[in-house]
């Protein structure tokens, strides 16, 4: 299965014609291997062009929850392309959307009613943040514009969501300017409320600010692209009171963590908290077509309602509520309706958790970490293996470097079957072992 990784059919014409033209994300172009040339995909398998079947260990940036090319989500797009592909949102309707906006609505605990639709998780999180400065701005409180966010959070790639991202740790470091009196707050996120230190300082911090305070945003219950790293539920709860105490809106970020990536369907749900605006992305349409959305409370929304113009929400991406994105969306949101899908995460928890205790041992293994179809391995900064190696051992899995350590992660399609998981956790554990096991390093 991996013999051939670096051979030359290894570069079909149609990358070394590109290879001069395209800039890749996240790419240093002088020192990083050519990308790795896929030709179809099926089920949990990327297939490259020589032959080479390789596990996506990461289900293309745990968006394919469904598996690759899933008949009915190949057919749903199929079907509405040959009706309408897209037409724009701004005084026209189509059915996919509004049924979509429907659904979702229905999905979430009242009051989160309206959904704005977009193209990325990025804008979502920028259209979230509108929301919430315009909502204090419509009400006649404009000072009320900051926005709190925590230390290892990650929320896109914009720049008002870059601001948010860990200003230390996270890969936006050379953007952050953290004397900027108007940028976000960036406070350390407590593990739990027995971490009474960090409690009292977020706290402190939340009441100072109050009066300039517009939101306070987090991904609920794990730290997705900033560290794959976990909080306790009542920090969510208690993140809601303090929001209610100081008139801040919360905006949960649950473009990681939505459609049961974690267990529950969202993380708002094993929290039993509701947001004042929450953000879906990443699975929503099974790894298919760009699509993300930002839905809010109906008393944010009503904040909007005037008889001024100028009091709407200034929004409104060229391709918002594209029509095959949207029915993308609904054979998505089928797909999980068929099945248990909780309990199918479930059983990936407990292999994946099984599986991988064994790395604990290892010396220069900081944490193993599984919540859900996620799971997590730190190490030390610079230490972990590099894509080829997972590669040649089967599997396609891409670790986070951060500043202060390298993680090595699992997010699987939740359709993974036993036989390609084995192949993962192998090529996990067998490459951990030789490269890391050693302490030697990369
Ligand atoms: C991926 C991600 C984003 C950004 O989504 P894009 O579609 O890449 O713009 C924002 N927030 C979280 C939590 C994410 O995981």
């Amino acid at each position: 299965m991996t013999s051939s990784l670096s051979s030359s059919s290894l570069s079909p014409d149609w990358l070394v014609q590109g290879a001069p033209h395209v800039w890749r994300p996240y790419c240093q172009h002088q020192t990083a291997p050519p990308p790795l040339p896929v030709v179809t995909a099926h089920g949990s398998r990327l297939v490259l062009s020589d032959g080479t079947e390789l596990v996506d260990g990461i289900a293309s940036w745990w968006t394919a929850a469904h598996g690759y090319q899933h008949p009915q989500l190949v057919s749903a797009i199929q079907q509405q392309a040959g009706r309408l592909c897209h037409v724009a949102f701004g005084g026209l309707a189509h059915a996919q959307a509004s049924t979509l906006c429907a659904r979702l609505a229905g999905m979430l605990p009242a009051p989160l009613s309206r959904v704005f639709l977009v193209e990325s998780g990025s804008v979502a999180v920028e259209v979230a943040l509108k929301m919430c400065r315009q909502a204090f701005a419509n009400t006649g409180r404009p000072q009320k514009r900051r926005v709190l966010a925590f230390e290892g959070a990650y929320h896109g790639d914009t720049f008002a969501t870059m601001a948010l991202c860990d200003p230390h740790d996270g890969m936006h470091r050379a953007f952050v300017d953290l004397d900027d009196p108007r940028g976000p707050l960036h406070v350390h996120l407590p593990a739990s409320l027995d971490d009474r230190a960090a409690v009292a300082a977020l706290d402190g911090v939340v009441a100072a600010h109050a009066h300039e305070l517009a939101g306070i945003i987090v991904e609920p219950l794990l730290q997705g692209a900033g560290g794959m790293r976990l909080h306790d539920a009542s920090v969510l709860r208690h993140l809601r009171a303090l929001c209610d105490a100081h008139d801040v809106k919360l905006i949960f970020d649950e473009i990681a963590t939505g459609f049961f990536r974690l267990g529950a369907r969202f993380a708002l749900d094993e929290a039993g908290v509701v947001p004042d605006v929450v953000t879906l992305g990443k699975a929503l349409t099974g790894g298919t077509l760009p699509l993300a959305c930002a839905v809010a409370r109906d008393d944010l929304f009503s904040c909007f309602l005037a008889d001024d113009a100028s009091h709407a929400l200034q929004h409104g991406p060229t391709y918002m509520g594209n029509a095959l994105a949207c029915a993308a969306a609904h054979a998505s949101l089928d797909l999980f309706d068929a099945v248990d899908a909780v309990a199918r995460v479930r059983r990936l928890e407990g292999r994946l958790r099984d599986a991988l205790a064994p790395l604990r041992a290892l010396p220069m293994v900081r944490d193993v970490r599984v919540k859900g179809a996620m799971a997590a391995v730190e190490l030390p900064p610079g230490t972990a293996p590099s894509s080829t190696t997972f590669a040649a051992r089967g599997a396609f899995i891409r670790p986070l470097r951060l500043a202060s350590a390298d993680v090595v992660y699992l997010t699987p399609p939740h359709s993974i079957d036993d036989v390609d998981l084995d192949v993962l956790i192998g090529a996990l554990l067998g490459a951990l072992t030789a490269e890391v096991g050693g302490g030697r390093g990369r």
